[in-house]
């Protein structure tokens, strides 16, 4: 039987040679990648590649630092924050959720106040929720984990490219990203910056896990504590050389300036949208709005509970019917893009669409990009 290749779209087209003939990562490519990485996460910090995408580094995480009787406190905006909590207390961690409803970001005042009464030894959050377009205030909750000793997670994965993520001045002790968001990179590879302070913890955690696809260990003993002559296993070379094209790509425009462009992106989407009739399905201040994504609130217009464009996505889960996305990130993260889903969304509630394009430019501009 001849199989026909199946067009890759819409892409363009990848020679077979180009996916199939390429040699392993060397380790000058590893320690390239990890350089990038570390870069873009403002650290200097031990960076580990993880072979998967994001969300196994996080279960990586949650299953590395927590453990019998471990006292946790995960502040939960979102799902991605239950199912952290979950994967700690599945090891017999003693995990405080301490939630917000999914229309708002963690009060980080309230936060930071309950951390210094609960005094936990690991503080985890979500930074930016791409599920409901909301940033929560990582520096403030950070800052009072670090008061009573705890070791900080931060779940990065949305918010890296689209905004600061600064681990080292927030002083994170473990942060995990992925490339497939405002990166606009491959989803099969992810990594992890661990401090100094969260190996010592992981390393006394009995059952933090080692020889798993799950262990963080794994990839520091047998690489970033060897003599860096043989790269360990097979990382995923198409994967990793993906994801450092994307890197280098965002630092070639400049972090700042790709961070600047997420934010225009929200701020046009916003201002379109609005003029559209429309609200945003945060209900807090505006500046704890994502600039990854926008969600918007859907009650009362059932004609949008059709639309599913990839630019435009509606809520999972709890969220479903409840809201939709505009995941404006990565190339989407452009006036073009935000015009586009305007254009939808007028088409589907049939409203004029000129004055929302009209409101999008104004707050690009503004943005001076
Ligand atoms: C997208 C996302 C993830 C999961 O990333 P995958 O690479 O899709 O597994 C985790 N956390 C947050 C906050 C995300 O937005």
């Amino acid at each position: 039987m001849k199989v026909q290749p199946m067009p890759i779209s819409p892409q363009p087209q990848l020679s077979s040679t180009a996916l199939l003939d390429q040699a392993p990562l060397s380790p000058d490519e590893i320690d390239h990648l990890s350089e990038l990485v570390a870069h873009t996460l403002g650290t200097t910090n031990d960076i580990i590649l993880v072979q998967s995408e994001a969300i196994v580094a996080l279960e990586a995480i949650a299953k590395s630092v927590a453990g019998p009787g471990i006292k946790a406190f995960n502040v939960v905006t979102g799902p991605y924050g239950v199912g952290f909590g979950n994967w700690m207390r599945e090891v017999g961690s003693d995990v405080t959720d301490f939630a917000f409803p999914f229309e708002r970001v963690a009060d980080a005042e309230i936060t930071a106040t309950e951390i210094l009464r609960h005094r936990p030894q690991i503080v985890s959050l979500v930074h930016a929720e791409a599920a409901t377009g909301g940033t929560n205030d990582a520096a403030t909750i950070i800052d009072a984990a670090h008061q009573v000793g705890a070791i900080t997670v931060l779940d990065a994965v949305a918010s890296i490219g689209a905004e600061p993520v600064l681990t080292d001045k927030w002083n994170v002790d473990v942060v995990a990203i992925g490339a497939q968001k405002a990166l606009a990179g491959p989803a099969g590879m992810s990594a992890v910056s661990v401090s100094q302070r969260a190996w010592e913890f992981i390393d006394a955690n009995s059952v933090s896990p080692s020889g798993s696809v799950l262990s963080l260990t794994d990839w520091r003993d047998s690489w970033l504590r060897s003599d860096r002559l043989t790269v360990p296993g097979l990382p995923n070379w198409l994967e990793g050389r993906a994801l450092t094209a994307a890197l280098e790509r965002i630092h070639n425009e400049n972090l700042a300036q790709v961070t600047k462009r997420h934010n225009a992106a929200a701020q046009a989407t916003l201002a379109g949208m609005e003029a559209l009739g429309l609200a945003p399905w945060q209900q807090g201040d505006p500046v704890s709005y994502a600039p990854v994504a926008t969600a918007i609130s859907i009650a009362g217009f059932p004609q949008l509970l059709a639309l599913n464009t990839g630019l435009i996505t509606q809520g999972g889960g709890v969220l479903g019917g409840k809201l939709l996305r505009i995941n404006h990130y990565g190339l989407a993260a452009s006036l073009d893009s935000v015009n586009t889903a305007l254009r939808h969304l007028a088409h589907a509630l049939k409203r004029d669409l000129q004055p929302a394009l009209e409101a999008a430019q104004l707050a690009w501009d503004e943005r001076c990009l």
